[in-house]
């Protein structure tokens, strides 16, 4: 039999009383009859007292009627005939679709094909929060959806397939349950078989089957009602069979994954040959990454700054499928429309005073290459085309593309590989004093230096504010800052703030500067912009910038996705996020939490360092770190998501991390240093 073990098939219904139950125990008896060991299993029964006097009551007796001798388990059941959420509160309780689907997965083991029967419909309730849908989902169910076949089955089964699709569900099959025959319900052969055609062409599903009315199932003659299953069993064989045949996108999970992975596509900073060790992602949810393998880890990378709600928000989803349905991209050359709107109006009151015109474009890096570019052409514009090159401190980082290299630090960056082509650029000192220490005024001489010698040849200063990101993870003191805005000031030099990584919260301020009470003439926003849903980015520029660039000409930049609509109408559901939930109150507590958590590292011989800024937490080693290993050791002993890198093991959760995330993660950084995991 080619069944993994363990698929689990989840069927759920446009409504109640559609007649699941009698699918279910079909499709059972038709599995049964393919030679497939199958079970069933109710992991919630609303409104039946289980097993009363041994004998099995409810759905499971429908089961055993079809297919004797099947195993059935109901996990829990509660006596109120309600939906489960308000079964489970009027017993006091409260059932989460992690507990139950951990149940349901636990007991799949026990044969090759699980049917699992929802309650109701797929939208049904677990508790306030959950559905039916989001189980079937988080047990990478294949769905089977029973449509009663009246009037209006096509909208109901339309409807279910599109929310069905909208969690991403995959349906297997739809099966089609007719009424009695004489029941004024019925509905003709004409009208039977466009319902089928349609829900073919309309609903996108390959398999639809009939399923009869069976009188011999309601009444009590043992032979007949065998009769009818058997027959029941022979019209659900082709959905037995397609549960039974890996389907395409069946096989590509798994080991299918990694091995056309690791033969065909390339990961970021890696190299092809040997391929990096990966793990492949089913699914995320919350603050939970979910492995192909069922595994749930804990995120502590927030998809590298971006993912700052967690993942799958409702609120961001809705945004991307409500502007899906609309438009989901249109150039913006010569055109314009609501959501790049909503979205710069809403950025431009967040950001710092004196922005006023954005720009939107792909990525960060890209915002790095535009920023650098309206930096030199306002030069130009206002006569000082002398003034061309970039000044930034060492240990930093602004993206890969090539202008952006070129401002990165010059010898942790790719200046070598690329020499003659990144652009030559001004280097000074890196910001020596550490955020909330001493400022030390001697250690801005470097700075000072490089405006003195350098300042009739710059356009612009680019720095990370307090905090230096991937060139190594550095909080910085915010007098540093400061500095570098009076020299800006001074020598007619562009401030170009980076926020790609520390804007939109990560460090406790809406912005970074915020900490040293600096505003930029250009600004940098991306990742977190959209919470972590799409890629997009933004530059937002003084008014006297864009002014000086349009009366000399136009802004050398337009690309192709520039503005994309389902990024924009993402982004600001992510802004407007920011002030439903007190973001600032949830960063505070996790940087006390990484503070105290990561506190036993310091003494621990082999640690450099520990620094806690907002939801970023760090732990510095005095040599690099053996990535692959700690990795294996997060995953496989902790159960979380910790990306380091070069000398560092590094935090940055999402701000809805419960307190108990945030303690594993510091607790396997911990675990992972005390015990040289790291070397
Ligand atoms: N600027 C900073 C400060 C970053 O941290 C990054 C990425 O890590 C970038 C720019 C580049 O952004 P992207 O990777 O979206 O191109």
């Amino acid at each position: 039999m080619k069944t993994r073990r363990d698929t689990i098939v989840f069927v759920t219904g446009t409504g109640t009383d559609v007649g699941k139950t009698v699918a279910a125990a079909a499709l059972l008896a038709a599995l049964r009859d393919a030679g497939v060991s199958a079970q069933a299993l109710k992991p919630v029964q609303t409104g039946c007292v289980p097993e009363a006097d041994g004998l099995p009551t409810g759905d499971a007796a429908v089961y055993a009627d079809a297919c004797p001798g099947v195993s059935v388990a109901t996990l829990v059941s509660f006596p109120e005939p309600c939906s489960p959420h308000l079964a489970a509160a009027m017993s006091g309780t409260r059932l989460t679709v992690g507990e139950v689907a951990a149940a349901v997965r636990e007991r799949s083991r026990d044969a090759d094909i699980t049917v699992v029967e929802g309650a109701g419909g797929l939208l049904v309730p677990l508790n306030r929060e959950e559905t039916m849908a989001e189980l079937a989902a988080l047990l990478d169910a294949e769905v089977v959806l029973v449509v009663a076949n009246v009037l209006g089955a096509i909208n109901h089964a339309l409807l279910t397939l599109e929310s069905a699709r909208n969690k991403g569900l995959r349906v297997a099959a739809v099966v089609l349950t007719s009424p009695r025959p004489e029941s004024p319900e019925a509905l003709d052969e004409t009208i039977r078989q466009d319902n089928i055609a349609v829900l073919k062409d309309m609903g996108r599903v390959d398999l639809v089957v009939e399923l009869p009315y069976f009188a011999a199932l309601s009444e009590n003659d043992p032979e007949a009602r065998a009769d009818a299953w058997r027959e029941a069993a022979a019209r659900l064989r082709p959905v037995a069979g397609a549960l039974t045949e890996p389907a395409a996108n069946a096989a590509r999970r798994g080991e299918g994954i990694t091995a056309f992975d690791e033969t065909h596509l390339w990961h970021p900073y890696a190299a092809t040959t040997p391929p990096p060790k990966t793990w492949s992602v089913r699914a995320t949810r919350g603050t939970r990454i979910v492995l192909e393998d069922g595994r749930e880890l804990i995120d502590g990378m927030s998809s590298w700054w971006a993912a700052v709600h967690g993942y799958n928000h409702p609120a961001l989803l809705e945004a991307l499928r409500t502007q899906a349905g609309r438009m989901p991209h249109v150039m913006f050359g010569g055109l314009t429309h609501e959501p790049a709107v909503a979205l710069g109006e809403k950025l431009l009151s967040l950001a710092p005073a004196g922005l006023s015109r954005v720009f939107f474009c792909d990525s960060g890096s890209v915002s790095v290459e535009a920023a650098l570019k309206m930096a030199i052409q306002y030069q130009v514009a206002i006569g000082k085309p002398g003034k061309h090159r970039i000044a930034a401190p060492l240990g930093g980082y602004h993206g890969d593309t090539l202008g952006a290299m070129g401002v990165c630090d010059p010898v942790n960056g790719m200046h070598g590989l690329f020499s003659g082509v990144v652009p030559n650029q001004v280097f000074f000192d890196r910001p020596a004093c550490r955020f909330g220490g001493r400022f030390d005024p001697d250690t801005l001489s470097s700075m000072e230096a490089a405006f003195r010698e350098h300042g009739d040849e710059l356009a612009a200063l680019i720095l990370e504010p307090v905090v230096q990101g991937a060139g190594g993870m550095w909080m910085y003191h915010q007098d540093y800052l400061r500095h570098a805005r009076r020299l800006c000031d001074r020598h007619g030099v562009l401030l170009i703030l980076d926020e790609v990584a520390t804007g939109f919260g990560r460090t406790g301020k809406m912005f970074a500067a915020e900490w040293a009470d600096v505003a930029p003439d250009i600004l940098c926003v991306g990742k977190a912009l959209t919470g972590g849903c799409m890629t997009l980015a933004a530059v937002l520029a003084r008014e006297e910038i864009a002014r000086a660039i349009s009366a000399h000409g136009v802004f050398m930049h337009g690309p192709t996705f520039m503005a994309n609509p389902l990024a924009c109408a993402v982004a600001r559901a992510s802004l407007d996020l920011l002030d439903q939930y007190p973001w600032q109150e949830r960063v505070g507590e996790i940087e006390i939490q990484l503070q105290r958590g990561l506190a036993p590292c310091r003494n621990v011989s082999g640690v450099a360092d520990v620094r806690v800024l907002g939801a970023i937490g760090v732990v510095e080693l005095q040599e690099p770190v053996n990535a692959p290993r700690l990795q294996r050791f997060f995953v496989d002993r902790h159960g979380v998501w910790i990306r380091p890198f070069a000398k560092l093991i590094y935090v940055m959760p999402p701000y809805v991390s419960a307190e108990k995330d945030v303690a594993a993660l510091t607790a396997a950084i911990a675990a992972a240093v005390r015990e040289g995991e790291w070397k």
